[in-house]
């Protein structure tokens, strides 16, 4: 029953024939046999790094697909799918030949196989992309790329050293997680313990080394083990379950390893075993003969019958304490559910009789949508970076399961929050939600998920994204959304900024901005930066890459040189108007530029300003504009090319507050802390936070963080806690 594949390798086309009639009924193996033709004559030749005619390759990548029982296009798609890239033979001949579906199939492949995978980061987040949304088309093609890098990682040692750890590498990072989230067991579990042993083959021989050692031991467990329960089950079960038992594969128990930084020895449940029963009850059945035969550990049992894997996995799984007090894995299922255990998308295949295409069933489709979304939500998602990033998340196993209001069953992966839960309903809900309830109480943003969490998303017409989202979401979904959102909302201030900076920087030297546009110079400059409009060119300045006056400069050289007493990069007069509405730059902040709304502004940490502190901006490279104290030492070692002369707007010191943080030395006296509370509220201050230390020779230290509209508030403040009796000093914190 065990579906091991090594030897389903066909060593000539009859056997790869006997393999197709073996789930087929009456293929064309006649056809067949005319793609095997064309592909060994396009091949001759050319020979594998391992001495073997080429053409040994794509027989053994057909034999696999053959294996995995599809459709007689799919294998011969496998026979073929180097010719296009290694021999003279065009896509024409192969469509002219065999038809469009696998002229399209081998086009799919060809072009996955072109794209170079280079070392930096960034280079194979793109690579991948490219990839996922080469075989987003036709996912007969993932399956024939899947067989063709099982295939290679089987030879790979016939590879150069440092050829084969980036190889394996990258069939961990990327080709393992797809054949898991196809279902495809077997696939996975073989391709991640090749990979183990070419990316790290010390850890690799000294695990194999220490699982030998005990095989005696081990073999005569598992035989014990199978006959206990096959005994219980003699006694109680009608129908006979098969039962065997077998250790993990090797990079499962690595990684246990790893994760929990124990030695091998401390692994517990490096067995599994496994109970194949008829129907869906005897699952159930076997599992209570299980649990009444040894205590089950809590916790660890898991229905993946009522609750099925994302990628359709169903099974029960119980761990025990069985013979000797061992932990044993057990896992339940029946026949049905083992196939698609191992075969996954594969085992959903149908066919006509004669038929050289099969169809999928809509439950393999269903299970398909993931990578379809994956393609389309990053279709032209610019960072690469950000969705390998977000192409790895999705590819974990779901573990937390969740209900709608509905009832409705959503699966996610661990960490998931609101957002996440929001965003998978609909991307409007994700954009505009504000928090949610779970098991009918509210909790915020951040809130993880957990198992059977009943959760209702509360949504505003207000709320928008921010950043600060991605920390609490863990789903490429939400995540690619926020970050889209995010981008344009950035973009959209830096242009505002960047025009106005680069209007005054013209003003300032009596030109115009508008004319400028006309001169080569400008042109040149433009085009130099690599911007293909002035638009483009504004933002650049707004995000801070370009300082403004360096565009008067390239439009009139001479400029500069002409306006007495204005070097280039000198002060630019801005006027900074601000309504704080919130001590962030959000969409709210209101702020103004000279008449100009919602300029990008943030306030800096190390010495948050306060309407009436004396201030001044800095362009900053792509956060916008950053406001520090004049007297602030950062500031100080700031660029003044990019310093920005900023004020407050008039009604800023009355519409909002921000934080200042007050250092106040006491005598250590109880009741202090109530007193200098109604001082604070007396004058309606909100409190924020308090942190309190006493030190030995009895005094307190307490810091306070305090909401202040501005300076002469908080100086009326500072007075009244001075003039309490127990106070020794009252000082206004810088954070450095
Ligand atoms: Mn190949």
């Amino acid at each position: 029953m065990d579906l091991k594949s090594k030897e389903f390798i066909p060593d000539t086309i009859e056997q790869l024939c006997l393999m197709v009639e073996g789930y087929q009924n009456k293929p064309d193996t006649a056809w067949l046999k005319t793609v095997f033709e064309f592909s060994k004559k396009a091949h001759e030749g050319q020979f594998r790094r391992s001495g073997q005619a080429y053409i040994s390759h794509p027989l053994g990548v057909a034999g696999l697909l053959a294996h995995l029982k599809l459709d007689l296009e799919t294998v011969a798609t496998g026979l073929l799918h180097d010719t296009v890239e290694d021999t003279p033979v065009t896509l024409e001949d192969v469509r002219t030949h065999f038809g469009l579906p696998v002229a399209q199939m081998v086009d799919g492949v060809t072009k996955i196989s072109k794209m170079k995978f280079r070392h930096t980061h960034e280079k194979q987040g793109e690579n991948i992309r490219k990839m996922i949304l080469a075989m987003g088309k036709d996912i007969r093609v993932v399956l024939v790329k899947l067989a063709d890098r099982l295939h290679n990682m089987r030879t790979l040692g016939h590879m150069p050293f440092e050829k084969q750890s980036r190889i394996a590498q990258e069939t961990l990072d990327i080709y393992a997680p797809l054949a898991s989230r196809l279902g495809i067991n077997w696939l996975k579990v073989e391709l991640e313990d090749l990979s183990f042993r070419f990316s790290n083959p010390e850890a690799y021989y000294d695990l194999v080394q220490k699982i030998q050692k005990k095989k005696k031991e081990r073999e005569s467990f598992i035989d014990d083990t199978v006959s206990v329960i096959g005994k219980i089950f003699k006694s109680q079960m009608k129908n006979q379950p098969e039962v065997y038992g077998r250790p993990k594969h090797l990079f499962s128990i690595y990684k246990k390893m790893e994760n929990s930084g124990i030695e091998y020895e401390q692994v517990y449940d490096v067995l599994a075993f496994r109970i194949i029963v008829g129907t869906v009850s005897e699952c159930y059945e076997a599992l209570g003969h299980i649990h009444s035969l040894w205590k089950p550990i809590p916790g660890r049992f898991k229905d993946y019958i009522a609750m099925p894997k994302a990628n359709n996995y169903q099974s029960l799984h119980t761990t025990v304490i069985g013979p000797g007090g061992q932990r044993i894995e057990i896992q339940i299922r029946n026949n049905e559910m083992h196939l698609v255990a191992e075969q996954g998308i594969a085992a959903h295949w149908t066919y006509k009789e004669g038929g050289r295409k099969g169809s999928i069933t809509a439950k393999a489709i269903e299970q398909f949508n993931w990578v379809r979304e994956i393609v389309s939500t990053h279709q032209d998602s610019e960072s690469a970076d950000a969705f390998l990033e977000d192409f790895k998340s999705d590819l974990f196993d779901s573990e937390i399961y969740v209900f709608t209001p509905k009832g409705e069953v959503k699966e996610f992966p661990e960490g998931a929050t609101p957002i996440d839960f929001a965003y998978s309903i609909h991307t409007e809900v994700g954009q505009r939600c504000t928090g949610a309830k779970v098991n009918g109480k509210g909790v915020p943003l951040k809130y993880q998920l957990k198992n059977g969490d009943f959760v209702e998303i509360l949504t505003s017409k207000t709320q928008v994204p921010s950043k600060d989202w991605l920390k609490n979401c863990v789903t490429s979904r939400a995540r690619t959304k926020i970050r889209s959102f995010v981008k344009e909302e950035e973009r959209k201030k830096a242009l505002t900024l960047g025009h106005s900076l680069v209007e005054k920087a013209f003003r300032k030297y009596g030109r115009s901005y508008n004319k400028a546009q006309k001169t080569e110079g400008l042109l040149a400059f433009m085009k130099e930066r690599g911007c293909n409009s002035f638009e483009d060119l504004q933002a650049q300045v707004g995000y801070g890459k370009i300082v403004a006056p360096s565009l008067v400069e390239a439009a009139y050289p001479d400029a500069v040189a002409e306006t007495p007493g204005a070097e280039s990069g000198d002060n630019i007069i801005t006027k900074v108007f601000k309504s704080l509405s919130k001590s962030t730059a959000s969409k709210n902040s209101m702020v103004v530029v000279d008449g100009i709304d919602d300029i990008w502004v943030h306030f800096a940490k190390c010495c948050s300003p306060i309407p009436g502190d004396s201030i001044n901006g800095y362009v900053t490279r792509g956060r916008g504009i950053v406001i520090h104290t004049a007297h602030c030492q950062k500031a100080l070692l700031m660029d003044s090319a990019r310093q920005v002369d900023v004020d407050w707007h008039s009604k800023a010191s009355v519409t909002s507050s921000r934080v200042v943080k007050l250092k106040i030395i006491t005598t250590d006296n109880q009741g202090m802390l109530v007193r200098l509370s109604e001082v604070l509220h007396s004058r309606g201050i909100n409190i924020l936070n308090v942190q309190i230390r006493a030190t030995k020779d009895r005094k307190a230290i307490c810091h306070f963080d305090l909401s202040i509209k501005n300076t002469s508030e908080l100086s009326r403040v500072m007075q009244d806690i001075q003039s309490l009796p127990d106070v020794i000093g009252v000082n206004r914190v810088h954070q450095s």
